[in-house]
């Protein structure tokens, strides 16, 4: 099958790579010409474990093209997914435009019968848009092509990609004819060998689904956090009772971590994206909104923590930060919660000196010089009044604490991810505070 994946972001490239790895001529298009230019030449412009090997080998073998030119990799494509940003516009709903270009080009540039597959997160409705925008593009041109548009959202994991592309817990399709199944279950074949299970739906329950997903996550997250506030208030221990819930099935153990909130370029834009839908069409997502409220406050936690150990006064001192991605193993500093709490930290006077090991880089875009970005783990500590633990990177979970008190002025550990048990921590004479446990008495 021949291929072309319109977007080379997280989802794009990953998508184009997966599919050239089960030996699908694919061809990853971009407007961007730098991107591009590097993919060609074997540069990433995102971290994600293991692709880059995947790209190298794909592009070797011949199976993986990076153009910049949708005209010729639109030609003669059985497929062209769509998988360019979908960002929150000013009131929270996605922002179509870039969805709705490629939709006008793909109309302007195809020759033959083509599946027009959104593998953006788009609000229920677009297909009809973007089935809309190509017609008329075929339409000025007199051409009578046929096409079909499907929607396969993708729930792949920034950090976990590949995996999750290659073995999908589940692939969602919409669809509105049967020959535009038969390309899917086609083009999605390889990937269902051990089980992995392909679910046929119309067009609009797949759009939904996506949104639905990640609201349920962003719920799971919300809810734990609500709980951990309490479990702090009333002497409980939140990961106690994280243990106790989660061992009845029907809540089960994952995705109930309390932490600092969650962020990201999913959860935070498709939350608010899925109220503003609902709002649109009078309704009101009234667990939405509280899930949104939880996590702007969750994100406040561990710097009221700080503030209360200082006696609310930190100007001048010095924090030491671990991770600033809003989760491990990506470099995606899209809404991390590490942003609020810098600009918290420096608000009221203090110096931050943090580490990540590989989203350094990309803070730097938005944290210019206003922080130290620290050689290694270590570097962080020199002269610092606290450490603070953001991101749950596991390189950070067994840190040497005769070390750590060495290069500290003061002992003291805010564990924003609860990676580390307080009774040791404290033993070896630091001030210990968590998400959701009342530590020091
Ligand atoms: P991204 O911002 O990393 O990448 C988007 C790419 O599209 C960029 O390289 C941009 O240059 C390119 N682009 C924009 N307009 C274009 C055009 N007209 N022609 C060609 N290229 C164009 O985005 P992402 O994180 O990969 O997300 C893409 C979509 O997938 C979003 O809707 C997102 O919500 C969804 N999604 C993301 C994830 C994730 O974990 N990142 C997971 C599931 C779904």
């Amino acid at each position: 099958m021949k291929i072309a994946v319109v977007g080379t972001g997280y989802v794009g490239l990953v998508t184009g790579t997966c599919l050239a790895e089960v030996g699908m001529e694919v061809t990853c298009i971009d407007i961007d010409v730098k991107k591009i230019e590097n993919l060609k030449k074997g540069i990433l412009p995102i971290y994600e474990p293991g692709l880059e090997e995947m790209v190298l080998r794909n592009t070797a073998q011949g199976r993986l093209h990076f153009s910049n030119d949708i005209e010729s990799s639109i030609q003669d494509a059985d497929v062209a997914f769509i998988a360019v940003g979908t960002p929150p516009g000013e009131d929270g709903s996605a922002d179509l435009k870039y969805v709705l270009a490629v939709a006008r080009s793909i109309g302007k540039y195809m020759n033959n019968y083509i599946v027009v597959v959104t593998k953006s997160t788009v609000p229920v409705g677009t297909a009809i848009k973007v089935k809309a925008a190509i017609t008329e593009e075929l339409a000025l041109r007199n051409s009578y092509e046929e096409f079909d548009v499907a929607s396969n959202p993708e729930f792949l994991k920034e950090g976990a990609a590949i995996d999750d592309f290659l073995k999908p817990d589940r692939i969602v399709v919409g669809v509105e004819s049967a020959r535009a199944e038969e390309v899917m279950r086609r083009l999605y074949k390889p990937f269902l060998l051990n089980g992995h299970p392909i679910i046929f739906m119309d067009v609009p329950s797949a759009e939904m689904t996506k949104y639905a997903a990640n609201s349920m996550l962003a719920t799971k997250i919300s809810f734990m956090n609500d709980i951990a506030n309490l479990c702090e208030i009333m002497g409980a221990d939140v990961n106690m009772v994280r243990k106790g819930i989660g061992s009845d099935p029907r809540i089960g153990n994952k995705f109930i971590y309390p932490g600092i909130g969650y962020g990201g370029s999913c959860f935070p834009k498709d939350v608010k994206a899925l109220i503003k839908t609902a709002s649109e069409n009078g309704y009101s997502m009234q667990i939405l909104k509280a899930v949104e409220s939880v996590n702007e406050n969750q994100k406040s936690v561990l710097f009221n923590k700080v503030m209360e150990h200082f006696g609310g006064d930190i100007a001048g001192k010095t924090f030491a930060l671990w991770g600033l991605s809003f989760k491990p193993k990506t470099d995606d500093m899209r809404e991390a919660p590490s942003l609020v709490i810098i600009e918290k930290l420096l608000a009221a006077g203090a110096n931050v000196r943090a580490y990540d090991p590989v989203a350094m880089a990309e803070a730097k875009h938005s944290l210019g010089d206003t922080i130290v970005f620290a050689n290694d783990q270590h570097d962080t500590l020199i002269d610092a009044d606290a450490l603070l633990i953001i991101t749950e990177w596991p390189e950070f979970r067994t840190p040497n604490l005769k070390v750590l008190g060495k290069l500290m002025n003061d002992k003291v550990i805010f564990d924003g991810r609860n990676i580390y048990e307080a009774k040791e921590i404290q033993e070896a004479g630091f001030a210990y505070y968590c998400i959701g446990v009342k530590t020091n008495l």
